[in-house]
């Protein structure tokens, strides 16, 4: 069971129709009612012998199989709308054929006539609701007409009759059109939803301040990266930047300055670096950025062009004198864990800042341990 419901939805996420849509829903009827009609139409061809109407059922349930397989493969296929439409079509026809083949139906066997409510019931779940109510009165209105036309009509209670296909019909219309709405309105919920928790989730990664990601995605990123380089023997550099005498900023320009600071410097890092790398507050005046698959020279380079960009950029939006130390560490030569590698660019960083501050500094294969 499980395996026919995975073979019935696997092609039907192209129909636009969701996995717990109505196109599921649809496949599910055909194949219950393929289940139905084929052994009717075995009964038919194999045991029916004395039935006077054999040959025109035996004819009519044929074409209901067959229109019934080709809405299914239309339906599995992504053309819901067509199959629906081929099922209610076959829902409508099978009733009123059978008035043309079956003369007991005009001498007051009436009964074939009430699967004409079981077509409006399958129009109201797969069809738009309109074109159902069409279906029901266009229906209905041709059964008063004939119902009430032919001379037998006396021999069972027909208003009784017609009332009970009536409120069928009209009941499966009001339900389907309830619950519908329910389904809209749980979709618009769920999609509310998702759209929230993807904001959570962003939000959960982010730093609030400047916008880039914070020290908890670091942290996994770092993870992920060890795991990647390892496997391919490549390397990736770490660079753990901060302020220069940032503290002063604050004092003199006020806390305010240094935020717009920080900002600015959230932003032009993500600049200057390439979609696949990773620019993430550390805490304080202190940013990390991952570069995943490069080599020491280039991030060297990258490192230096950064130190000088940022004294431009602070030139420029008139705090002049504001500078960064850099300092950067490579895997796997610097260290293998996250740790080792974190310790390893806060130190050539602790370096950079003793030697006179506004430099870029690489760790060394020991670097010592920061006081
Ligand atoms: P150094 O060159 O040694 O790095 O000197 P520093 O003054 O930058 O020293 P340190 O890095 O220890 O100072 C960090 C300061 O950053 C201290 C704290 O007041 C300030 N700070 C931390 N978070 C924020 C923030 O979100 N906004 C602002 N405006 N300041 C912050
Ligand atoms: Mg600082």
């Amino acid at each position: 069971m499980k395996h026919l419901d995975q073979w019935i939805t696997r092609h039907q996420e192209s129909s636009g129709e969701t996995r717990y849509g109505r196109a599921r829903l649809l496949a599910w009827m055909l194949v219950f009612s393929f289940g139905v009609t084929v052994p009717v139409l075995m009964h038919l061809l194999f045991f029916s012998i004395q039935d006077p109407y054999r040959v025109p059922y035996i004819i009519l349930v044929s074409a209901v199989v067959l229109v019934i397989s080709a809405a299914f493969f239309l339906n599995r296929h992504g053309n819901y709308l067509t199959a629906a439409a081929l099922f209610t079509a076959c829902a409508v026809a099978g009733p009123w054929a059978s008035l043309v083949f079956d003369p007991g139906i005009l001498q007051g066997d009436f009964l074939p006539l009430a699967y004409i409510s079981l077509s409006v019931l399958i129009a109201s779940i797969l069809l738009p609701l309109a074109a159902a109510a069409v279906l029901a009165v266009v229906q209905f209105a041709a059964l008063a007409v004939l119902l009430f036309s032919l001379p037998v009509s006396h021999v069972i209670n027909l208003p009784s009759f017609f009332a009970f296909l009536f409120f069928l019909s009209g009941l499966s219309v009001i339900s389907n059109l309830l619950s519908r709405r329910d389904m809209e309105q749980i979709n618009t919920q769920h999609g509310q939803l998702m759209k929230l928790s993807q904001k959570l989730k962003e939000q959960s990664i982010r730093d609030h301040l400047t916008g880039v990601f914070n020290r908890r995605y670091l942290e996994s990123a770092l993870h992920q990266e060890i795991l990647r380089a390892s496997e391919r023997n490549i390397s990736f550099c770490v660079v753990m930047l901060d302020i220069d005498h940032f503290k002063q900023l604050n004092d003199t320009q006020g806390h305010a300055a240094g935020d717009r600071l920080l900002n600015m410097l959230g932003e032009y890092l993500t600049s200057q670096v390439r979609i696949a790398d990773v620019v993430c507050r550390y805490g304080g005046d202190e940013f990390v950025l991952l570069f995943p698959g490069a080599e020491r020279k280039t991030i060297e380079q990258t490192a230096e062009k950064i130190r000088l960009g940022v004294q431009l950029l602070c030139n420029d939006a008139g705090m002049s004198g504001i500078t960064i130390s850099l300092g950067i560490a490579v895997f796997p030569e610097h260290g293998r864990t996250k740790e080792d590698l974190t310790a390893a660019a806060d130190a050539a960083l602790y370096r950079a800042k003793a030697g006179g501050r506004n430099l870029v500094m690489t760790a060394e294969h020991q670097e010592p341990d920061r006081p």
